[in-house]
């Protein structure tokens, strides 16, 4: 047994910890509570399902969790972000799975910084990327999509990529269309969020799927999570 896994196993014993604000996980990491959730997620379930998942060394990077409303949501059509160590997630949540999802999507993000190099020095998941980009891009064309004007061989984030997908395309469609290639479309969007889905599929979601779809991603992530 790798040191990786027995710290996987041991993490399972942590207890979350409450003061008057705040909850505390991963031992000394504070989770903040801005704005009161709905009354049927019970946040401290959320928190045990987030902390029991995750492999504590991974979250390294966290300084803090808020949760409420923040106006960069708005302004951004986003509920929820990672930035410099501080994981923002909306209070607005349909119920304890919708919320555990987008921690864990956020906890990606920060997993990603932290491990950039390890991830992406060999080019193996910018290679797969790409390649389901342009595949994407035959299947829209086939389906009588236009796809002149998008560049397809893109990884970093591009608004009008973003805005393509979802206002021209739409996600049912794209959902449909890109069943096979995607475990989640919003993969498609960008090398960071194609990093995201996966890890969220890897930590909450069908394994042995994420492996037969995206295997170089489903490596990579493996690698991280038994052993850093
Ligand atoms: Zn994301």
């Amino acid at each position: 047994m790798s040191s990786g896994i027995k710290n996987y196993i041991k993490k399972g014993s942590l207890k979350i910890r409450k003061s008057n604000d705040s909850f505390m996980i991963f031992r000394d990491i504070p989770v903040y509570i801005k704005d009161p959730l709905p009354d049927n997620v019970d946040i401290l379930q959320v928190l045990t399902q987030v902390e029991d998942r995750i492999p504590i060394r991974l979250t390294n990077g966290i300084e803090g969790f808020y949760v409420g409303f923040f106006k960069e949501f708005e302004e951004r059509n986003i509920n929820a972000m990672y930035r410099d160590g501080a994981i923002f997630v909306t209070n607005e949540q349909d119920n304890n799975d919708d919320m555990v999802d987008d921690l864990i999507h956020e906890i990606a993000h920060a997993v990603e910084d932290l491990h950039a190099q390890f991830i992406y020095s060999d080019n193996r998941i910018q290679s797969e990327f790409i390649g389901k980009r342009i595949r994407l891009r035959d299947l829209l064309k086939a389906n009588g999509y236009d796809v002149d004007d998008i560049d397809f061989s893109e990884s970093d984030f591009k608004q009008n990529f973003d805005d393509y997908l979802y206002q021209d395309i739409g996600y049912p469609v794209l959902t449909s269309l890109s069943y096979g290639l995607y475990t989640n479309p919003y993969a498609a969007t960008s090398l960071r969020e194609y990093f995201a889905s996966g890890f969220e599929e890897y930590i909450f979601g069908d394994r042995e799927l994420l492996k037969s779809i995206s295997p170089a991603l489903f490596n990579k992530i493996q690698e991280i999570v038994l052993d850093g």
